[in-house]
């Protein structure tokens, strides 16, 4: 299999110079632009602090998936290219003057070949990522439904002429989003009930419990069952963001980490300050590239990257 994706994957310069030179790219990268400018003026409207992003961290973002490893050895260090800022988010909520905040991500996510043409995996991207002191889930919802509302409004009046070529009926309307959980709709579709259910919608969604990472809050009221939320692009772009209320005791965290299999070791001095206290919080974060794709309704995010960065695949530049 992955040596097939090889074989049809052309990195000739020829080939690398046409994708630099594409049209559609610009497109795609004034929406991505449209996009950040609009989330820093919402953000700012609404009070969120911007941290600055970070690339290297002794600790990152386990994912609930494998990656190859991305670390290096600097300063008696070992320091691992950030897969996202989840823990600095947690972490820098305990400054008591900051109650919100958001970072503009770059995350490094060596995916491996077997995601090469999902058509919405890069093995580096930007995400938007923010989260709320004392907030949970339904809040943090209905923050991502005004802050879309707010993005689709701000391309749609900054970029006609690109969305009269990719939308021309213009981009859907954003109200309360349908809410499912991962349980029912598998009872309904079956095993790929994310990917049917995004292509059967017309406006996106909200799913509900998944089993994730140990950061993820596990629901007290039913055990087994997870606090975090997906929001899930219709029309078969599948997932756009994810987010969670988070754990933030020291006993569930551990509790949770033996459950994942998540290196203790390695996240001793995380653990030290949950001891202490972490701040009950709730965040998300989206994928800008992903967004893009799907105004612009793309069918491979790496066909409008100016620079391809496909799993498992080699690039010039
Ligand atoms: N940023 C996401 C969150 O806040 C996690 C992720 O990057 O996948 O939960
Ligand atoms: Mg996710």
């Amino acid at each position: 299999m992955e040596g097939d994706l090889i074989e049809e994957l052309d990195v000739s310069l020829e080939a690398t110079l046409a994708q630099l030179r594409g049209e559609a790219t610009i497109d795609v990268l004034k929406v991505q632009q449209a996009i950040i400018r609009a989330t820093h003026q919402f953000m700012f409207e609404r009070g969120l602090v911007q941290v600055m992003p970070l690339m290297l961290s002794p600790i990152t973002d386990p994912l609930n998936h494998g990656v190859v490893d991305a670390a290096i050895s600097y300063a008696g260090c070992r320091w691992s290219l950030t897969k996202s800022m989840i823990f600095h988010k947690q972490l820098a909520l305990l400054n008591p003057d900051l109650e919100a905040l958001y970072i503009v991500s770059p995350n490094v996510r060596l995916e491996f070949a077997d995601r090469a043409f999902t058509g919405r995996h890069l093995f580096e991207f930007t995400q938007v990522d923010f989260e709320f002191r004392d907030k949970e889930g339904a809040f943090v919802r209905s923050f991502m439904e005004d802050l879309l509302r707010y993005l689709f409004a701000a391309v749609q009046r900054d970029l006609p002429e690109v969305l009269a070529k990719y939308r021309p009926q213009g981009l859907c309307q954003i109200g309360e989003l349908e809410i499912f959980r991962t349980e029912d709709l598998e009872a309904q579709y079956g095993p790929e009930y994310e990917h049917v259910k995004s292509k059967e919608a017309l406006l996106p969604f909200w799913l509900l419990n998944h089993r994730r990472e140990f950061y993820d809050k596990e629901d007290p009221t039913k055990p087994g069952t997870y606090l975090n939320y997906d929001l899930i692009w219709p029309e078969g772009f599948g997932e756009g963001l994810s987010g969670a209320e988070r754990e933030n005791e020291y006993h569930q965290i551990r509790k949770r980490m033996e459950e994942t299999g998540a290196n203790q070791e390695a996240f001793k001095h995380y653990l030290e300050v949950a001891k202490k206290g972490l701040p009950h919080s709730a965040g998300a974060g989206f994928g800008v590239e992903r967004m893009a794709r799907f105004i612009c309704r793309v069918k491979d995010i790496n066909d409008v990257a100016l620079f391809q960065r496909r799993p498992g695949m080699p690039a010039l530049f």
